[in-house]
């Protein structure tokens, strides 16, 4: 389907990407690994935006959130993504990438504002944009900000990061025999019931266009291999 190296990208990474083996929080090798697979990437002189998740710092707040408001538990869950960045900030800086985080809420102190025409001028200086608390609105998930900021910035391709390599016709966990598809299109994966993304991002990227690459950023070089399109993972396609 692509062959070629792609020029402007949106990294979605889970929370969860940041935990390891642990049950919550942020895991240092983890968050090392990961930034060792971003590096190898920003050399190529891509434009890469990243949006990141927060369900590992909150999965240790939820036994306290349960019969919380919906609204307030999704705005602490944002604050989590903001936790999440700044960890992914400091390592990737220590990496010597230049790093940029702004925020969909407004803690300024922390982090700058989520300004659309600053971020687009990060990414043509070639630094690394985190986009933290997702879209900034409760009832969202990052997943949909994922979809949101790549159509912003123009990013050719969402790439998803998750624990699996691909889509796969049977669960590859339980079938040895599982094959994975290189691609497959938006009309395939809602026809299969394949939840890639949830509803809202997954019909925003196909309403405009934006292709979606799930892969696993466990994998050693999996990331480099997706951006310079080489068969990895599975391409969703218009
Ligand atoms: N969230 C939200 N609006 C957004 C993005 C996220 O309210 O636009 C909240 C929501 O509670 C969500 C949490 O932040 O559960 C963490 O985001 P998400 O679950 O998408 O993170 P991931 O599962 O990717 O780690």
């Amino acid at each position: 389907m692509n062959n070629r190296t792609y020029e402007r990208v949106l990294l979605k990474l889970s929370g969860e990407s940041l935990m390891g083996e642990d049950s919550f929080g942020i895991n240092r090798s983890s968050i090392i690994r990961i930034t060792d697979e971003i590096t190898k990437v920003m050399s190529l002189g891509i434009s890469l935006a990243i949006v990141i998740g927060g369900g590992n710092i909150f999965r240790g707040v939820a036994p306290g959130a349960q019969g919380m408001d919906r609204a307030t538990a999704d705005y602490m869950g944002m604050m989590a993504t903001v936790m999440n960045a700044l960890a992914l900030k400091d390592a990737l800086k220590y990496s010597g990438i230049d790093v940029r985080v702004q925020s969909a809420l407004n803690i300024e102190q922390i982090v700058e504002p989520y300004i659309r025409p600053k971020a687009l001028r990060y990414l043509d200086e070639g630094k690394l944009v985190i986009f933290a608390a997702g879209t900034g609105n409760p009832f969202f998930t990052t997943d949909t900000a994922a979809a949101l900021r790549a159509a912003e910035i123009g990013a050719e391709v969402v790439i998803k990061a998750t624990k699996v390599d691909g889509i796969y016709n049977t669960d590859p966990i339980k079938d040895v025999n599982a094959i994975r598809y290189s691609h497959i299109s938006f009309d395939e994966a809602i026809v299969r019931q394949i939840a890639v993304m949830d509803a809202t991002a997954f019909a925003l990227c196909r309403d405009q266009k934006i292709p979606i690459k799930v892969f696993s950023i466990n994998k050693a070089n999996a990331l480099l291999r997706v951006i310079t399109g080489k068969d990895e993972g599975t391409l969703v396609h218009i």
